[in-house]
């Protein structure tokens, strides 16, 4: 070919290649197209290239069969050549570098690189007597770095494409997380919320299983999992959760509250039904997150995940987010908890408040009424308390009236229930009891006052309480003030006939009493 067709011939390859590059959807396309154009420019009976994607390399070949392009070696230094090289791989054997293989030359290598970073080479076997001219391989060089070029531009849209992806699945689980969020405080107490973050987990991701060990209202324990394989009975599952909890004290340097172990199952979740996740079974991953607030560590959430290569930081980080908003509800739970706790109680007893008796005792007393059952009312007073205080203080005062709510708790039945009143007088509301049932309780209450009390103050000084008792009998609900009349009435009795003991309103009450 005269020097002229040939310059036009390298100007159409430059050409041809740079259209069939710029057609492609990707870089395996891209160099598929490519391969053929050169081998037919270089006379080549065969034509490979081989460039790097991502942790592999990416195969076009024309003329030569997989076999063949196993052989190539896929070590950088050989793009790193220019110009002809002997390629004994050619005929079958191993390839080696320029004038060390078995022969001369019979094939060309054209480097693929960016500047001076090598993605790879092409191998064209063009015979030793068709190697190309000094011009040609220039050219050929740059093809090399027009492939390189398209093959870097193809694979950053890859990447940018791929970033996309990940932006939108941030952007759905970002909207599931603020619609977590915002659903999640809007429930009341952690069972509920419990039921609803296994079913909204169970919806994004393909969860198996939650467990929850919540320490903001002790230990307590929440099994949203099928944990047939592991737990056989309550008490296994308690053992389990003990174990678990011992395992996470330590793990997340954290104290976990002694005292009875709490423990709750849920249905299993749905996507649960096949398979019985535990810590131990095959194919199942356990994601555990510690749940914070303010620097305190208020439980773990746990979640079953099926392991496999698929494994996902996505749903990983989704769950630890999640597990975020746990712990703020859990916090914020127990913190309604105390408040709802001072608001119903006293302070210095822990009995119910005044608040709580008013509640209570219009309840009762309706109930009384609907039911025709009895009810009875005690107003039980401290003799002199007066005196304790002014004597040994306030806080021996405050002893005192810490012990006799203790006594009087425990001589009560579950059915009862007791109130501090106010200073130094308590008020115990008996049901289904008439007074004079409710007036042997009285004296049992009494005697052990006058048992135990008397130890507290300093120098044993005796302590003593009056009680009045009354009892509904015939009253209407409109009468509900009535009855606490007739038992304040009663304590005045007992009080004025010299303290230390008990008495039951008189039905019908003394109407001279009635007008003080
Ligand atoms: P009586 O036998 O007639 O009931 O005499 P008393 O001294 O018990 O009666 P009084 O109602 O005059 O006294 C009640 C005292 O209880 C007055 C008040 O200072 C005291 N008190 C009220 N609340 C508290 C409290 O929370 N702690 C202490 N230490 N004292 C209280
Ligand atoms: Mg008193």
């Amino acid at each position: 070919m005269a020097r002229g067709e040939h310059r036009v011939a390298r100007a159409a390859l430059m050409q041809r290649i740079a259209e069939c590059l710029a057609e492609a959807g990707n870089a395996e396309a891209g160099l598929a197209r490519a391969v053929p154009l050169l081998s037919r420019f270089l006379k080549a009976d065969l034509g490979v290239f081989l460039v790097r994607k991502n942790a592999g390399w990416m195969i076009a070949a024309h003329g030569a069969d997989e076999a063949f392009c196993r052989t190539l070696p896929r070590a950088p230094r050989i793009a790193a050549r220019t110009g002809p090289v002997a390629l004994s791989a050619v005929h079958g054997g191993t390839p080696s570098g320029g004038g060390n293989g078995a022969g001369p030359p019979d094939a060309v290598v054209i480097p693929v690189r960016v500047g001076r970073r090598r993605l790879g080479y092409g191998v064209f076997r063009t015979g030793a007597d068709n190697l190309p001219s000094r011009e040609t391989l220039l050219l050929l060089d740059v093809v090399g770095a027009h492939v390189a070029a398209f093959c870097e531009t193809v694979s950053r849209n890859e990447r940018a494409k791929t970033d996309l992806d990940h932006l939108a699945c941030s952007n759905r689980d970002l909207a599931w997380l603020l619609r977590f969020g915002e659903a999640l405080h809007a429930l009341n107490d952690p069972d509920t919320m419990f039921k609803w973050l296994c079913r909204e987990l169970g919806e994004t991701a393909p969860v198996l299983g939650v467990e929850l060990l919540s320490l903001s209202e002790g230990p307590f324990v929440r099994i949203g999992t099928d944990l047939a394989t592991r737990v056989s009975a309550k008490r296994d599952g308690i053992a389990i959760v003990k174990e678990w909890s011992e395992a996470l004290a330590s793990r997340y340097r954290i104290l976990v509250p002694e005292g009875e172990f709490r423990l709750k199952r849920f249905p299993c979740l749905p996507v649960a039904e096949h398979g019985h996740p535990c810590g131990n079974t095959p194919g199942v991953r356990r994601v555990e997150t510690p749940l914070n607030h303010a620097g305190r560590i208020l439980g773990v959430l746990a979640a079953y995940l099926p392991a496999g290569p698929g494994e996902d930081r996505r749903i990983d980080r989704l769950i630890e987010s999640a597990a975020g908003q746990v712990g703020l509800f859990l916090h914020k739970h127990a913190d309604g908890e105390k408040i709802r706790f001072l608001a119903n109680h006293d302070a210095l007893t822990g009995l119910l408040n005044h608040w709580s008796f008013q509640n209570i005792f219009e309840r009762e007393f309706e109930r009384h009424r609907r039911h025709d059952r009895n009810l009875s009312l005690l107003f039980v007073d401290i003799d002199h308390f007066k005196r304790i205080n002014d004597e040994y203080g306030h806080q021996a005062g405050d002893r005192v009236l810490r012990e006799i709510a203790r006594i009087l708790t425990a001589n009560l039945r579950k059915i009862d229930y007791v109130f501090r009143y106010g200073g130094d007088e308590f008020v115990v509301l008996m049901t289904e009891t008439d007074s004079q049932r409710a007036s042997m309780l009285a004296h049992r209450i009494r005697g052990a006052v006058k048992r135990e009390a008397g130890g507290i103050a300093p120098s044993r000084l005796p302590v003593s309480i009056s009680i009045g008792i009354a009892d509904c009998g015939d009253l209407t609900q409109a009468e509900r003030e009535e009855l606490l009349f007739r038992a304040d009435v009663a304590l005045y009795q007992a009080k004025n006939g010299g303290r230390d003991r008990i008495r039951v309103a008189d039905r019908p009450l003394d109407c001279a009493l009635r007008v003080n």
